[in-house]
């Protein structure tokens, strides 16, 4: 996920295309985004300016949940959720395996132990079954489960009907990864109002993304946002060299909360036409890729149109060979990397995650791709397929 195009803007000759255009998405806003970032200068309050409380307001309006805080990065709003649920070292949190290694890491960084489970094939996202084997793993190895961490991957809710009264029936917190999946919905439910808390990033390639790092926490207690809003300054009380707690420095620059204004502001408007990227790409992909899914009840942001292919590691060499960019998010579940290898597991091996990792390839997804740049991509797809094919007979 994390790969940034070049911001800069490029001679219109040059018809190259982005993994994820961010040139393209600014062009039309970034008068406003200029003017926005001249009135911060000309009122010089960098930190915690006016905008960064508008932004909040605008992002709890956007989701519906009671309470947003901004805050650095999606990363850090992993670990403030976690110590604003209290998590001790030592305390087991179930997490998917197959994410980026923020959701596993915050947990590590507070010094609790990760139990990594599986995923689905279909939507990429926490299978339900292997969270119920991760709760029996942790009572079997006697590992105080205090909570799970869902990912909605790609862009994609989990299926919460099914998670939901197994994180209860534990007893657990949920807290909902949603750095890629802002602005999603599951069953009528906005991303941001389901869970005890739900994070997300603003690092430029995500959906809503600013230019730079950034991120937010949204909750429906009230009690935890203040928590929040403390952590992100050091744990402030009353004023501000009254410290209850430990925090950490983890406010988002005003600079940055202007730039999201702005973002938002278009944001509907690109769901919309990434909804639309991701219904044509399913008429032009050749057969033999299998495409996403969406679960009964979930809308995507697509923060990456990932396709299933055996022939992956082939097709994204010739893809890369004609200049066309594709990526592989993720190469490596966390079961697989030397800082997790350690973890627990949920069952004896997670062959979704494996799987997921030899398979997915994401093609050229943002709100500006056009019917022209997805055929050539399809094109290229089908014509290095039955290549592919027929070296093998
Ligand atoms: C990007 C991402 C993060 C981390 O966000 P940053 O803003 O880069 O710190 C965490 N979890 C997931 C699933 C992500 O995709």
């Amino acid at each position: 996920m994390n790969q940034a195009s070049a911001p800069t803007a490029r001679p219109p000759a040059e018809r190259r295309i982005d993994l994820i255009d961010l040139a393209r998405q600014q062009a039309p806003i970034r008068a406003r985004i200029e003017a926005a970032i001249a009135r911060i200068l000309d009122h010089g309050h960098y930190i915690m300016g006016p905008e960064v409380a508008e932004l909040e307001r605008r992002l709890a309006a956007f989701s519906g949940a009671r309470h947003a805080v901004s805050c650095a990065s999606g990363t850090d709003a992993l670990v403030m959720a976690l110590m604003a649920l209290g998590l001790r070292p030592g305390d087991a949190v179930v997490v998917p395996s197959f994410t980026f290694c923020a959701t596993a890491e915050a947990v590590m960084l507070l010094g609790g132990v990760p139990i990594l489970a599986d995923v689905r094939e279909d939507t990429f996202n926490l299978d339900p079954a292997s969270l119920k084997e991760a709760v029996l793993t942790a009572r079997a190895q006697g590992l105080p489960l205090r909570g799970v961490i869902t990912v909605d991957l790609f862009g994609q809710p989990c299926d919460y009907g099914a998670i939901e009264p197994i994180v209860r029936e534990s007893g657990c917190w949920l807290v909902c990864d949603a750095a890629q999946a802002f602005g999603a919905e599951w069953n009528g439910r906005k991303v941001g109002t389901i869970g005890d808390i739900t994070t997300t990033s603003f690092f430029p390639a995500k959906p809503l993304g600013c230019y730079g790092d950034g991120g937010a926490l949204f909750t429906e207690h009230d009690e935890t946002a203040e928590i929040l809003r403390s952590l992100r300054v050091h744990g402030q009380g009353q004023d501000k060299y009254d410290n209850v707690r430990i925090g950490l420095n983890g406010r988002l620059d005003t600079i940055q909360a202007a730039i999201l204004i702005e973002k938002l502001a278009v944001f509907e408007a690109e769901i919309a036409a990434r909804n639309r990227v991701a219904v044509r790409y399913g008429k032009l992909l050749p057969p033999g890729l299998i495409c996403p899914v969406l679960a009964a009840g979930a809308t995507s942001v697509w923060a990456q149109f990932t396709v299933r292919t055996p022939d992956r590691d082939a097709l994204l060499g010739r893809l890369r060979a004609q200049g066309l960019p594709a990526a592989v998010y993720y190469a490596r579940p966390l079961h697989r990397q030397q800082a997790y290898r350690h973890c627990p597991c949920a069952s004896e091996d997670l062959p979704t995650s494996d799987r997921l990792a030899g398979s997915v390839l994401s093609l050229p997804m943002h709100p500006y791709v056009t019917a022209e740049e997805q055929a050539h991509v399809a094109d290229a797809l089908g014509a290095s397929s039955r290549e592919l094919r027929g070296a093998a007979e």
